[in-house]
Parts: structure tokens; C-alpha cells; sequence
């Protein structure tokens, strides 16, 4: 959960009364949410809200149907005490990541599960209003498959390019020719009739590593895609930092090699054009038209192209082609991500996104990379692990975009 770690300095924040227990409730209801189960006098304890006060604000969120009571637990001799849980029946979101070809989301009760799923893959999106209606497409599949509508609060969905949040628009994607400035949180609302919040994917993601995945005891770390583009999330002392426009976290852009080859952005050098899945693709397509060998075009007509699975397949045959070219890419990466060790010094770097989803030496490349190339103490801090939880991360990610509206 993305909040100080001094929950009673935030309580103090608004001067108004209305304003004070308004902030109450969202940091009751955030414990509730943390702990899976507490009693009102933990509660009470933990934020340092008056007990009176505690048991008038949890019967308005009980009468809310954001908590329920879960039962009695131990006691130390007296009465046992009564505890309370979020109520995973009663309040539902959908979050959606619209990535360049693949979509895909769920309903996610408060407590963060995942009930029902959706997933559309290999899509080339080719006018904003394919684009838009396959999202609204999907998010009205997953609210039909509620009992009640109005239990859902609201769809958060995580887009690629620069986003400006606030706003609700993406402001540029370079995936895209097409890709103008788009309205996608109204043009969402109008067709929904529901309340939509959208962010960048990465940082979706990030915020779903944050609140559900391997980042949630965790202040200060960064998360790594690795998929047809590179992206990074950031989180610093706990909170998502978006920079002054909302741009940051474009290590794919970070240039590795002043002499490297021309990027998609106009630059020469950056990583995403030394590193990336579709950088891996056309790297073995031009040793294929060379005429190298390798098990990656065994079982490839002429004319079909080279994908990451013929890749990944060759590579698991154990072919010297695809393993260079994953070492290569492994060491590039790595190098952008030394820089970012030195610069952050981060506790843990998770790396996501689909050349994550099969074995292969990548991770360890990396790893080695930031042992050569960063400085000692920030090496020796850093952990560098594959994300627990996947496509899931984003969706849950997403999803928060509207319940932490609640929660914080
Ligand atoms: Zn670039």
C-alpha cells in the first residue's frame, strides 16, 4: 500500500472535521486491507485513532459494505475480541492493460482477487476507434459477468506511451502512427457510463508490484519490462514517482552506445533499439538473410518472420545463435540498468514482460552486468528478481486506479 509508513502524521493533514474523518476512514479501511484481519482495538492501537472514534467510523464503513465482521479471535483471558476484514462480496473494479498487442483484464473484488478474466492477444490496432472500442468491448464483457453493475465502482486501465493522468489522455505512443493525442478516459466514460482512470501500463504494473507483488514491504524499487519495448516503473520512498510531466521511467530511451543503432524516438544508441523483443526479432532476421545457421529457422517457411517463440524455442535446444543474442541483449540491459542502480540505489530491480516469461540466461546476464558495471554498495544492496505475478501485476495495478480512491 502506497502511504507513509507514519500514519498518524497524515491523520493530522486536513484541519477541517469532515476533511479529518474522511482521511480516518481511508486509513482505517487501508490497515484492514493490509492485515486481512484485525481487531478494533489493534485498529486502534495501530493508527492511533481514539477507540470511540474507531467503532463509529467501521460501523459507517460495515453499513458502507466495505468491511464485514470476520469472527472472534484469540483472547488473552477477557472478552475475545471481535475482527474485522474488507468485504471481498459487496464492491468490484475492472483493470485492463491495453498493451501494444495484447489486452487483458479482470474484476477485482477489495481484496485484490481476480474473479473473472478476459485476455485478447496478437492485435495490431489499426484507428484510435478500434482501439478504443476493443477496450470498452472487453471492460462491458467483464461487468456482464457480474450479478449487479452498479457493485462496480469503476475501470482502470493501463495504456502504452506517455499518459497525462489527470487529464485521462494518452498523449503519445511511438507503437502507433496513428496515435494523436487521445482522449481515452472520456471517450471510455461515454461509452460505459462508468467512472475510468487511466495510467501508463508500466507504471500500472509498478503500482500492482506495490499494493500485490513482490514490492509491497519494499520502499524504494524499480520495475523493469522487457517486452517489444523496454519501460521502467519507479518507486521512491514508497511512492510512484511520475516526474514533472509524467514522462519518467523511459529507460528504453537511455542511450547505451553513442554509435548504436538508429531507435524508433530518432535517437541513436538507446537500449530498446540494442535490446528489445522486436530488436532480438530483426537482429536474427539479418543473420538468417546472412545465411547463418541456426536452429531459430528449422522450422520457419521463407516467408514467415522470426518470432521470440522461434527464439526461445531455439534457445531451449540449447542453440549458440539465440543464446548470444540473449546474452547480447542481457548485457545491454544490463548496462542500462547499472546506471539506474547507481542513480537510485534501489533495494530490488523486478523484471517483467515477455522475455521474462521463458528460462533463459537473461536474468543472469543481468545480473552480472550490474556486478561489473555499477558501483559496489549499490550492487551489493540491489536484488534482481523475475516478477510472482505476471500480466497480473498490471491488471491489479490497473485496478487500484480506482480503489485507491478509497483506500487513500
Ligand atoms: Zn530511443
Amino acid at each position: 500500500m502506497i502511504l507513509p509508513a507514519n500514519n498518524k502524521s497524515i491523520i493530522q493533514a486536513p484541519t477541517n472535521r469532515e476533511g479529518r474523518k474522511k482521511l480516518s476512514k481511508k486509513v482505517i479501511l487501508d490497515l484492514i486491507f493490509r492485515r486481512g484481519e484485525i481487531s478494533l482495538t489493534n485498529i486502534s492501537r495501530t493508527t492511533k485513532i481514539r477507540p470511540g472514534t474507531v467503532n463509529v467510523l467501521v460501523q459507517e464503513l460495515t453499513q458502507e459494505k466495505l468491511i464485514r465482521k470476520k469472527g472472534e479471535g484469540r483472547s488473552k483471558g477477557g472478552r475475545k475480541p471481535t475482527l474485522i476484514e474488507i468485504d471481498p462480496t459487496t464492491h468490484f473494479t475492472v483493470g485492463l492493460i491495453a498493451e501494444e498487442k495484447r489486452m487483458s483484464g479482470g474484476i477485482v473484488n477489495l481484496t485484490g482477487a481476480i474473479l473473472h478474466r478476459r485476455e485478447l492477444s496478437n492485435q495490431d490496432f489499426s484507428t484510435e476507434r478500434d482501439y478504443i472500442a476493443a477496450i470498452a468491448d472487453m471492460a462491458k464483457e467483464l461487468i456482464g459477468t457480474l450479478e449487479d453493475r452498479e457493485s462496480v465502482l469503476g475501470v482502470g486501465i493501463g495504456i502504452p506511451g506517455l499518459v497525462d493522468r489527470e487529464q485521462g489522455v494518452g498523449v503519445y505512443c511511438n507503437y502507433y502512427d496513428w496515435w494523436r493525442t487521445v482522449p481515452v478516459k472520456s471517450l471510455l466514460e461515454e461509452k460505459l457510463e462508468i467512472s475510468c482512470c487511466v495510467e501508463n501500463d508500466t507504471r500500472a504494473f509498478t503500482i500492482g508490484e506495490k499494493w500485490f507483488g513482490l514490492g509491497q514491504e519494499i520502499d524504494n524499487f524499480l520495475y523493469v519490462s522487457l517486452g517489444d519495448t523496454i519501460g521502467m516503473g519507479i518507486v521512491i520512498d514508497g511512492q510512484v514517482y511520475r516526474g514533472t510531466g509524467g514522462s519518467a521511467g523511459e529507460l528504453g530511451h537511455t542511450v547505451i552506445d553513442r554509435h548504436g543503432p538508429l531507435c524508433k524516438c530518432g535517437n541513436v544508441g538507446c537500449v530498446e533499439a540494442m535490446a528489445s523483443g522486436l530488436y532480438l526479432q530483426e537482429a536474427a532476421e539479418k543473420l538468417r538473410l546472412k545465411g547463418v545457421y541456426s536452429a531459430i529457422y528449422e522450422k520457419l517457411s521463407p516467408e514467415e518472420p522470426v518470432s521470440i517463440a522461434r527464439i526461445m524455442d531455439a534457445l531451449a535446444l540449447g542453440d549458440k545463435v539465440a543464446n548470444k543474442l540473449i546474452i547480447d541483449a542481457g548485457t545491454s540491459i544490463g548496462i542500462a540498468v547499472s546506471n539506474m542502480v547507481n542513480i537510485f540505489n534501489p533495494r530490488l530491480i523486478i523484471l517483467s514482460g515477455y522475455l521474462m516469461d521463458i528460462e533463459s540466461p537473461l536474468i543472469e546476464t543481468i545480473r552480472n552486468s550490474i556486478r561489473t558495471h555499477c558501483l559496489s554498495k549499490p550492487a551489493s544492496e540491489v536484488e534482481v528478481l523475475p516478477s510472482e505475478r505476471g500480466i497480473d501485476s498490471g491488471i491489479l495495478g490497473a485496478s487500484t486506479l480506482i480503489t485507491a480512491e478509497l483506500f487513500r
